[in-house]
């Protein structure tokens, strides 16, 4: 039941056919927990506190600093220095007294994230690393809870919701964190601010809608804005069947350590040599017989690839191996050149014996010079 209070407050809500007092009451019994009080936190805790969200938890152990208002706009001025979970709560009791708020002011670990996840219905990732990531997920994967999933880094986003029951996982999709080096931070990299208005209020319309039971969420779409070119371009995945966490025979089945696995890399080689796009088309023009390898992963490849080339996503390179007949040079590539390098050294790593290529540019090197016919991302 809602009270008098409560109907006036949310009666725009009430009067949406796709609401209705039973929705509301929906919203007000939910439980969700937002990990991460900073960009996107911070749209997504006013946005389902203002929509009635009964209770609200919320996951932080920094301060607010400075540097975070320019993006973080449940924080202000006067609240710098004070903890973030500290400050969010007081935005949130200012918007709307009625919700309740359970802050944890830790960071989540690999020792409490089940613990603090099991007491929410949903959880939404606000973080901006890795090691939460592959943590969040693997939590949520072995309590069967879903994910409200949304990253930002300069003018790229992406969103999804992640919930293994229904459908893909974030290691589905990524089976391994790109290599740590290659992972830069806001801090590193920068980040437009009003790019988490965008993202948190989509991350925020998501759970909502999940709490409603609406029947088209992102439950199996990838969705990726470049909105410094205003596009949205979205993605068909499916649940990966060999997944370590979420797939048949997972390998997987408690939580890790997760800023070892994503500080881990293999051994570096140095034995391979660039090949620019220009040269492996004169090589491909004279028929001459090459393995063009694509490590991205198989969503990425269904997008736009290169004619003749194979795909073995990253994860898949260790078993994959053999099948590469050696006789023949082969020339690895996946987006931007990168990701083929750790490839290189896995197959080098494991005994391979052929000669190898890493294509300089990747796809997108190859899209901007080659064929300016394929899709860029
Ligand atoms: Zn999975």
């Amino acid at each position: 039941m809602l009270t008098q209070e409560e109907t006036a407050r949310y009666s725009r809500h009430i009067i949406l056919p796709n609401v209705g007092l039973e929705g509301q009451i929906k919203l007000k019994n939910a439980r969700v927990l937002i990990v991460g009080g900073g960009a996107l936190g911070s749209p997504v805790a006013l946005y389902l506190a203002a929509a009635g969200v009964g209770n609200i938890g919320i996951v932080d152990m920094d301060e607010v600093d400075v540097t975070n208002l320019q993006r973080q706009i449940i924080h202000t001025n006067a609240n710098i220095g004070k903890l973030k979970t500290k400050s969010a709560e007081e935005a949130i009791a200012r918007l709307n007294p009625l919700v309740k708020v359970n802050v944890f002011n830790t960071k989540l670990t690999s020792q409490n994230a089940i613990n603090i996840i099991r007491k929410f219905d949903i959880v939404v990732d606000c973080t901006d690393n890795f090691p939460a990531r592959y943590l969040i997920n693997d939590a949520c994967v072995l309590l069967g809870k879903p994910i409200v999933y949304g990253s930002i880094f300069r003018f790229d986003a992406q969103m999804s919701i992640f919930w293994a029951k229904k459908g893909h996982c974030y290691r589905c999709l990524f089976p391994l964190p790109p290599p740590a080096e290659l992972a830069p931070s806001c801090g590193e990299g920068g980040v437009l601010g009003s790019m988490a208005g965008i993202v948190g209020s989509i991350q925020a319309n998501e759970t909502i809608k999940l709490i409603l039971e609406a029947p088209d969420t992102l439950i199996g779409r990838l969705l990726i804005l470049d909105a410094w070119k205003m596009r949205f371009v979205q993605l068909k995945v499916s649940k990966d069947e060999n997944c370590s966490v979420c797939g048949k025979r997972p390998t997987i089945k408690k939580l890790i350590d997760y800023e070892f696995f994503c500080a881990a890399k293999p051994q570096q080689t140095s034995d391979f040599k660039d090949i620019s796009v220009t040269e492996l088309k004169k090589r491909i023009d004279k028929g001459e017989k090459i393995n063009i390898i694509d490590v991205r992963e198989p969503f990425e490849f269904e997008m736009t690839n290169i004619a003749g080339s194979v795909n073995i996503p990253l994860n898949s390179v260790v078993s994959c191996a053999g099948e590469i007949d050696n006789s023949k040079p082969s020339v690895i590539l996946c987006k931007s050149g990168v990701r083929s390098v750790y490839a290189i050294n896995i197959l080098k790593n494991g005994g391979f014996k052929g000669e190898i290529f890493n294509l300089k540019g990747g796809v997108m090197e190859w899209a901007e010079v080659i064929d300016k016919s394929m899709v860029k991302y």
